[in-house]
């Protein structure tokens, strides 16, 4: 069987960076270099090698948005966003009809784990149905759908592959039910879009919510609340994900949406095991400036991109990236400070154990996947593997 042997390379390991390392790959997979015969020698001239990144939360790339609904579609946003050093990721659905969500799950059960020439799809991120009007960013606010038993139970017949991450706002009557429902099928329930208090977060815990979309972006926090809430102030969504340990969180890391000292806050109260990095990028990322469609063609909202990030029309609201990971881990590297083994472990290993595949993915360990990034010392993309096959 054919198989290769990496030398002389920086390794980046979960917790160090190991100089003049070696590593061995055979059938797709991370090998022991000792245990090969005859392999193929690679000098990697002291580049670094590094896990492929995963990203939660991407809704398109190239020109095309997951909510286009096609087979093509995936697969260009998939081969957009591996040319950033993404090798997997979970494609992130939109406000939408009800039918587009099941066409939306259709398609990631089909495209799941299939050859797709990009980025590798770990199934669908559903997105966008149970936003609190108040919190909805940049999505219509007319589509959202409250829990409600029926649907819920067809949109959790995806769940595997066509179905892994849920977001759910948990202030909804019938969110408990939708939550373990959710759980007792495997799916990671996160909180998103949401004017929860922080007691509401407390209980929504115990149901099995494990994770917060997009920190400081489209959430209840002390201020907000404080508008509707006579005294004492309380806690919202925010300071719930900063305080308890339960909760994994994301940060989009365009150095847009983020100032260097949230990022720092961030890194700081949840640490690169609980924080991973995100791009939430949508259509625009490697296109022009000008005016997009966020979500589907047609019945999406327009959306600009300008100034390396997604703007709604007024040129002021955010409204998701434009950027991919490696200019997220370059940035946030920047703006914190963090090593590069912590900034790489948030967009590889992390993610990884969000989702709970890191037995498989997210690290250069003997046995996972040989999903791998060259880069150079500025961290920029020179190669991509998956699978131990080169795919830039
Ligand atoms: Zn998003």
């Amino acid at each position: 069987m054919p198989s290769s042997l990496y030398y002389n390379a920086k390794l980046i390991l979960p917790d160090r960076v190991m100089v003049g390392g070696r590593i061995g790959v055979a059938a797709g997979r991370f090998v022991e270099p000792s245990t090969l015969s005859q392999p193929h020698m690679i000098d990697l001239n002291g580049h670094i090698l590094a896990p492929g990144y995963i990203d939660l939360h991407v809704h398109g790339g190239d020109g095309s948005d997951f909510m286009d609904l096609t087979p093509e579609a995936f697969l260009q946003v998939c081969r957009c966003h591996v040319r950033h050093g993404t090798v997997a990721l979970t494609p992130t659905s939109t406000v939408a009809r009800y039918d587009q969500y099941i066409r939306f799950l259709e398609l990631c059960q089909q495209l799941s784990g299939t050859e797709t020439g990009g980025a590798q799809i770990l199934g669908g991120h559903l997105y966008g149905p149970y936003f609190a009007p108040e919190a909805k960013g940049c999505h219509p606010a007319k589509d959202f759908l409250t829990p409600r038993p029926d649907r819920d139970a067809q949109l959790l017949s995806y769940a595997g592959s066509g179905l892994v991450t849920l977001t759910t706002a948990p202030e909804f009557a019938g969110a408990d039910a939708l939550v373990r429902a959710a759980r007792e099928r495997g799916v990671l329930c996160t909180v998103g879009h949401s004017y929860a208090t922080l007691s509401q977060m407390e209980t929504a815990i115990k149901w099995g919510v494990r994770h917060v979309d997009h920190l400081f972006c489209a959430m209840s926090d002390r201020a907000r609340l404080r508008q509707k809430q006579a005294y004492p102030m309380r806690g919202g969504v925010l300071e719930a994900t900063l305080l308890f340990d339960d909760l994994t969180t994301e940060v989009i890391a365009d150095g847009k949406h983020l100032s260097a000292d949230l990022l720092r806050l961030a890194y700081k109260l949840k640490g690169p095991d609980r924080l991973a990095l995100v791009t939430d990028a949508m259509r625009a990322v490697d296109m022009p400036d000008g005016e997009y469609w966020f979500g589907c063609v047609g019945d999406g909202e327009r959306v600009l991109r300008s100034d390396h990030v997604g703007l709604m029309l007024d040129g002021q609201s955010l409204a998701s990236g434009v950027m991919g990971m490696d200019h997220c881990v370059r940035t946030f590297r920047q703006l914190t400070g963090a090593s590069i083994p912590d900034v790489i472990r948030m967009a590889s290993l992390t993610p990884a154990r969000i989702l709970g595949i890191d037995r498989e993915y997210g690290s250069l360990e003997v046995g996972k996947r040989a999903d791998f990034l060259v880069l150079d010392e500025e961290l920029q993309i020179q190669q991509v593997y998956i699978a131990g096959h080169r795919v830039v």
